[in-house]
């Protein structure tokens, strides 16, 4: 490993003048892909600018919405009572994230501009409506998220660019979302498959207790699902996002326009399943061969999107235990 420079700006501005006058510079922020990739001699920075100084990149902000700040570490958003409440699918990917000690110094940042086609809070985002706030010399732009990955490793941010935060627009009690993370091994892996929804569902007054009620049964999803249909439960709006399934995290879109408007059913989520796996593009890899991602993309759809329905129907964990979807 060769020497470089460290520098610790205090504001987003200082940062970005540095990487403009330093040759060979390069923003870390946790340094758990940065070191890495240094360590393997994939990269070799004549100078580190880091981000974890600026107190304007380590802020949660939940009025009106959520803006998550880009240095923002994973374990300070897994210990979020707020984001775990009504950003569901993020606080899912941030504690199966690495170990304790990943998530106590990596950040949501550095996850989401490493732009790994297995970053795991990238599907969360993507479901969540997120936007990049990005600052740069030229001033403050707006990115929607699905439009900042373009590629493995590559994203939309231009030269000496910074993300600031993320953004995402309030949701309602009739809203939640989960993130499924499909892995070899429970402990500290990488995803083979990451499968992320949110659903916003209407459920008629009188069904609401019958519905809780069969929540609360050991029952199959396909039974829990034939009586949400006699329940007429509906889903009035969707996001589905994959994860390794791609060569950039990807939302399924046309799954998504079959289920809104719909009446949840086995059938129609057996759809779905179907419909998201024709929209991802996997390949084989050390991790897992391509014909098998695309079998647990229906099942993981499936599951995903009856937990984020479990989520509004029984908001309250403390007094129902999770099940294992
Ligand atoms: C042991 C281990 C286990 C891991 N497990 C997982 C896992 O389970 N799931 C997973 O998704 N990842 C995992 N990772 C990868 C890594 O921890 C995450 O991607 C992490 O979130 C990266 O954040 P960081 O702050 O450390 O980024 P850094 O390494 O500091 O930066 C990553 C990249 O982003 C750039 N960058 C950082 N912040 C900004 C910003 N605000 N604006 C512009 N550019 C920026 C840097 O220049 C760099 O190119 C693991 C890594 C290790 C070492």
């Amino acid at each position: 490993m060769t020497g470089y420079e460290y520098y610790k700006p205090k504001t987003i501005e200082e940062a970005i003048k540095l990487m403009g006058s330093l040759e060979g510079a390069r923003y870390i922020a946790g340094g758990t892909d940065v070191m890495v990739l240094l360590r393997q001699k994939k990269i070799a920075p004549r100078c580190m600018i880091s981000l974890r100084n600026i107190a304007d990149l380590t802020r949660i902000d939940i009025k009106d919405g959520l803006r998550v700040g880009s240095a923002v570490t994973h374990s300070a958003i897994e210990e979020n009572e707020h984001i775990k409440k009504r950003y569901s699918a993020l606080n899912d990917a941030t504690t199966h994230l690495g170990s304790r000690q990943i998530r106590n110094v990596a950040t949501i940042g550095g996850n989401i501009c490493n732009a790994a086609p297995s970053a795991d809070t990238a599907c969360p985002l993507l479901v969540l409506d997120a936007r990049a706030i990005i600052a740069g010399p030229k001033g403050a732009r707006e990115v929607d998220l699905d439009d900042f990955f373009l590629g493995p490793g590559s994203t939309a941010l231009e030269k000496d660019e910074i993300v600031k935060e993320f953004v995402m627009p309030p949701f309602d009690e009739n809203t939640g979302s989960a993130y499924i993370k499909h892995t070899r091994r429970q402990a500290m892996d990488l995803p083979i498959l990451g499968v992320a929804a949110r659903i916003t569902i209407s459920v008629k007054d009188e069904s609401e207790v019958r519905c809780r009620d069969m929540f609360c049964t050991i029952d199959s999803i396909s039974n829990i699902l034939s009586r949400l249909k006699e329940e007429g439960l509906k889903c009035e709006d969707a996001r589905i996002a994959m994860g390794v399934v791609a060569p950039r995290p990807i939302r399924a879109k046309k799954a998504e326009a079959a289920l809104k408007g719909k009446i949840v059913s086995p059938e129609l989520f057996e759809e779905i399943g179907n419909i998201a796996a024709g929209e991802a593009q996997p390949r084989d890899s050390i991790r897992g061969e391509a014909w098998y991602r695309s079998e647990m993309i229906r099942v993981l759809t499936k599951r995903a999107l009856i937990k984020a329905i479990d989520r509004v129907i029984r908001p309250d964990e403390a007094i129902y235990p999770e099940r294992l979807w």
